[in-house]
């Protein structure tokens, strides 16, 4: 499974993917108004270059979808979510999963290997597990979201106990899993 993941984030074409799922979710944002005033939005995209991918992209995988409100002294910013960032983590959103799934059950050589491959050191990866296992099983998102699943979802084993509950081949869990996960990772920042 792990060898099969790792091919997948070297995948140019799984990343199209993602942007194409982001673009979508932009054109959805940007048919809303401004939550503060209900002032139309104007993207204003910012330049993200988050790390962890295996491939070399073009451009415009650089960016993150965003906007501002045009109203003026209003400036009040809309994220939409999306399935290659998630929040402000510097790495993408698929290794933030992919790491985690990976760590469980890895040798220590093999997450070494890993590790260097992917350019993450063992402290993030830890946090990230502290994050599945702390933060995230305490968010708002994840108390209601939890009900969907039956039996409970393992907080022990997130986010292997997570996947496991989607249906279809590796990629097609990843992406599930991605998409669910997609309400958290956005945000309302007022614009500076
Ligand atoms: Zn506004």
């Amino acid at each position: 499974m792990a060898s099969l993941y790792a091919t997948l984030l070297a995948d140019a074409r799984f990343h199209e993917l993602l942007l194409a799922f982001d673009a979508d979710l932009a054109d959805a944002a940007r048919a809303g108004r401004c939550r503060h005033c209900d002032g139309a939005l104007h993207s204003a995209k910012f330049k993200r270059k988050p790390r962890g991918r295996g491939c070399k992209l073009g451009p415009e995988h650089d960016q993150r979808f965003s906007f501002c409100c045009a109203v003026d002294g209003c400036r009040g910013r809309e994220t939409p979510a999306s399935l290659r960032f998630l929040g402000r983590r510097v790495y993408v959103a698929a290794i933030v999963v992919l790491i985690a799934i990976m760590r469980e059950g890895a040798t220590a050589a093999r997450m070494r290997q890993l590790s260097e491959l992917i350019g993450v050191n063992r402290r993030t990866i830890e946090r990230w597990r502290e994050w599945w296992r702390g933060a995230f099983t305490a968010s708002p998102f994840w108390q209601i979201g939890r009900a969907a699943f039956v039996p409970p979802v393992d907080h022990d084993r997130l986010p292997v106990s997570l996947i496991e509950r989607f249906n279809g081949g590796g990629r097609e869990r990843l992406l599930a899993l991605l998409r669910f996960l997609a309400p958290i990772t956005g945000g309302d920042r007022r614009a500076r």
